[in-house]
């Protein structure tokens, strides 16, 4: 059980308590589970750049590949102040589970660049980037490690990407995915980590004999995920009475126009002063009465402190790694539903695995049938993990852990040291 008193906020705590639950479930051997914790491959580079006003300015770059057992390292690229060793560290981890879990040929990976973007000019941000895989583009490759958008990265950093590796090595679509369309991107890849949160509530509510209908959602983090979420979850009949991000949030309690909301933050970057909604702090929309929260922001959202408070019947975990291991357990107590991380925001590696397959293969499919095969693998994923869970009573996300660690773990037993 976790101490609550511990208190930890590192995301490699709660990483290393979810593969611990699971690792004691299998009954790994301490050497198998050294083989699975330990980092295959951890890069620290400087990114020296000229600003727009002249001056110098030496950014810290990362890039862990924690895993390659299973495919090629695969995970995306963080832009923010907060970036650092560990925490890029335990989000690679956490890509190995992931991509084990919806059983895609991938590793796990994880990188970033400590920086701000919402103070840099796209000039500046356009020359970190291009430095950034100058440093590093030997340790990447369609067949080595695989990047992709996330906090404060998007389509254009991946175009760069795509640029600057393929520069250095011929024409390489497949050396990062989450491109434009008009660059090799696959249709469908920029709503699909919202898509994929989508349909695991959707399958769980089958499971539970609810509906979409009615259903009163909070979501934290209005970007690429918490965005795409509220979108397809409104279309679906959810109320999104609630969203939230870095600057602050809305409330109101007959649901957001989420298109028209989307339309507001396209124009003017943020969605407080969106009209005829209240403002509501981050904190508050964490605690909100409503029926489904869903944290789509940064780590550690959801801590001891605010666990006993959440009113939520049930969480969706579309951040990486957003609940500690004490709040897990107070959330688990109270009877609140978890979809973990690994299962609820695989929508996007998973549409990443099939424009990477797509590039190596040089065809192009169609938006119909990218929504299709996701929704296949998301449904399928979600159906083993909710039946082990029922099976043997633990809770989904302990559930998920434990069926990625045993499929990694069978990979390094069969590829041996
Ligand atoms: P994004 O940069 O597009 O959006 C992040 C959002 O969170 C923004 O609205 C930002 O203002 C908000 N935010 C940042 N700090 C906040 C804070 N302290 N409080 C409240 N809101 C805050 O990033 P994204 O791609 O949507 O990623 C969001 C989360 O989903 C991250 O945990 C990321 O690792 C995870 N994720 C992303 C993808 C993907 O395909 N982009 C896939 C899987 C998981």
């Amino acid at each position: 059980m976790a101490d609550a008193s511990a208190a930890p906020q590192n995301p490699r705590e709660i990483v290393d308590r979810n593969f611990e639950l699971a690792a004691n479930r299998l009954g790994l051997e301490k050497e198998m589970r050294l083989l699975l914790k330990v980092p295959f491959r951890e890069v620290r580079v400087e990114v020296p750049v000229r600003m727009d006003d002249g001056s110098l300015r030496v950014f810290i770059g990362y890039r862990i590949q924690h895993s390659g057992v299973r495919g090629p390292a695969k995970g995306g690229l963080r832009y923010h102040p907060a970036v650092e060793l560990d925490e890029m560290r335990a989000l690679a981890e956490a890509m190995t589970w992931k991509t084990a879990l919806v059983n895609i040929p991938f590793g796990g990976a994880k990188g970033g660049i400590a920086c701000d973007p919402l103070t840099m000019s796209p000039a500046e941000v356009e020359r970190v980037t291009r430095k950034f895989i100058a440093r590093i583009h030997l340790l990447l490759g369609p067949y080595r490690d695989v990047p992709a958008p996330d906090v404060n990265t998007n389509a254009q950093v991946m175009a760069w990407i795509f640029d600057e590796y393929s520069s250095r090595h011929g024409y390489s679509p497949a050396c990062v995915t989450g491109k434009p369309a008009d660059l090799g991107g696959s249709l469908g890849r920029e709503q699909a980590t919202g898509r994929g949160v989508m349909i695991v509530l959707g399958e769980l509510l089958k499971d539970l004999g609810r509906s979409f209908q009615g259903l009163r959602v909070a979501i934290q983090g209005f970007g690429n995920v918490g965005a795409n979420a509220a979108l397809l979850l409104a279309e679906q009949g959810c109320k999104i009475i609630a969203v939230s991000d870095v600057k602050g949030g809305l409330f109101h309690p007959d649901g957001l126009n989420v298109p028209e909301l989307v339309a507001y933050v396209r124009k003017n970057r943020f969605v407080p002063g969106f009209p005829g909604a209240d403002p509501l702090s981050n904190e508050a929309l964490l605690e909100l009465e409503c029926d489904v929260l869903i944290p789509a922001a940064l780590e550690c959202a959801l801590t001891e402190k605010n666990a006993p408070r959440v009113k939520a019947r049930i969480i969706v975990e579309a951040a990486n790694l957003p609940t500690t291991p004490a709040a897990d357990e107070i959330l688990h107590q109270k009877g609140v539903l978890i979809v973990p991380d690994i299962l609820a925001n695989a929508g996007g590696v998973t549409v990443s695995y099939f424009e990477w397959a797509q590039n190596l293969q040089q065809t192009f499919w169609e938006e119909e049938r990218v929504n299709g095969e996701l929704y296949k693998t998301m449904a399928r994923a979600y159906r083993q993990v909710a039946d082990l869970a029922q099976k043997s009573k633990i809770p989904l996300k302990t559930a998920a852990y434990q069926i990625a660690l045993e499929r990694t773990a069978r990979a390094e037993q069969l590829r041996g040291i």
